[in-house]
């Protein structure tokens, strides 16, 4: 069911005002009574006070904020929902997947995709970076009119020719799967690519035991996988390393490269992503339900690390809302500020996605695009509070 309290807004290109009680223009600044002027399709000004006029929409007694940002999801497992065991470990997840996803094919994939990325701007989210190994849900994202990245996916090893493309409102980039699937020339190849093509690269790193095990060159099973799948690891750089610190020995790490999930992170880790200006992005949900873990968020912000937020797939997590993501990380990380919550599923997204300059805040100059929560509160104090605990946790 839809949420009849969420409304995201996409204003028209004639001048307008906005207004509602309360405007979180970004994570530390939020205004009362006050109101957003656009036009020509961006935010002109911000109103301390709003004069009353005929181009001005009272939104109400809510709270007006910038659109949220999934920074990682993957559409086309969508029809994996309920499907695949949970809790039961990683590798058990993975084969179920590749089983239920070939026994699917790809109409039923594509039904499934359709149907979730059609629900996300009524869920708030406006800007994603959604990762497709098949290739199925490029064209799925203009319907709702989302903006962001589309990554086609590699894994194993070739050197292949993605569709690259750095358009507004979507991107086209592409991802390495992860640096114990993929094999260093194919990552070293897209990441060069990407890079000169001024776009964003993504990759899962430090999520599972396999990996870490894989990379530290002890785990001779997953040495064998990737044989009998075809791909010879013998002159992978692996050994006596983290997934972190080879992907910094490939020069893979960067401020371009959007690193995915950070489970199982070393401090020097956490140096070499900061020295490096990598940028992160978590997928919390998704990892507890994997793997029984979260990562340690209070660590990473501590390093000044600025982690995106991304829900993963439905295959491995409940809904693709932010609202519900920020929740979970609400329960689970009390000490963790409100606004630095709030930060993870906006302003971070957009500066991960390098969409920093259109999207994560209310700010002169970006989208005329916002939402709407129609809910009701009483003090500034509480606003933040209020919409990180939205959601569903
Ligand atoms: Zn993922």
């Amino acid at each position: 069911m839809p949420d009849t309290r969420i409304h995201y807004i996409r204003a028209k290109d004639e001048p307008a005002v906005f207004k509602a009680k309360w405007v979180i223009k970004d994570p530390w600044t939020i205004l009362e009574n006050a109101g957003i002027a656009v036009a020509a399709g961006r935010i002109t000004s911000v109103l301390d006070t709003v004069p009353s006029g005929p181009s001005v929409t009272d939104c109400g007694p809510g709270i007006l904020m910038p659109p949220l940002v999934n920074a990682h999801m993957h559409l086309e497992l969508s029809a994996l929902a309920h499907r695949l065991p949970l809790g039961k470990g990683f590798e058990p997840w993975v084969k179920a997947l590749l089983t239920a996803r070939d026994s699917l094919g790809p109409s039923a994939l594509i039904r499934a995709a359709r149907h979730a990325v059609q629900a996300l701007p009524g869920q708030g989210t406006g800007l994603v970076g959604e990762v497709s190994t098949l290739g199925l849900t490029r064209s799925l994202l203009t319907d709702p009119g989302l903006a962001g990245v589309w990554f086609q996916e590699y894994l194993g090893t070739g050197y292949p020719a993605p569709d690259l493309a750095a358009d507004f409102p979507l991107s086209a980039s592409a991802a390495g799967h992860a640096p114990h699937t993929t094999s260093p020339d194919l990552l070293r190849y897209l990441k060069n690519r990407i890079q000169k093509a001024g776009l964003v690269f993504s990759i899962h790193v430090a999520e599972s035991d396999a990996e870490m095990r894989f990379i530290e060159g002890n785990n001779r099973s997953w040495h064998d996988f990737l044989i009998q799948r075809g791909i010879d690891p013998k002159d992978w750089p692996v050994g006596n390393k983290t997934p972190v610190k080879y992907l910094k020995d490939l020069g893979i790490l960067g401020p371009h490269t959007l690193a995915v999930h950070l489970l199982q992170v070393t401090d020097t880790d956490l140096d070499l992503l900061a020295d490096t200006k990598t940028c992160i992005c978590l997928c919390p949900r998704s990892n507890q339900n994997l793997h029984n873990r979260i990562p340690d968020i209070p660590a990473l912000l501590k390093r000044h690390l600025k982690p995106a937020l991304g829900t993963d797939s439905l295959a491995s997590c409940e809904s693709l809302s932010l609202f519900d993501e920020m929740a979970f990380v609400r329960h689970l990380c009390p000490k963790v500020s409100p606004a630095d919550i709030f930060a993870m599923a906006t302003k971070n997204g957009a500066s991960a996605l390098g969409l920093a300059d259109r999207f994560g805040t209310l700010s002169p100059g970006k989208q005329s695009e916002f939402i709407y929560l129609d809910t009701g509160v009483s003090s500034r104090d509480q606003v933040l509070e209020k919409v990180i605990c939205y959601g569903t946790r």
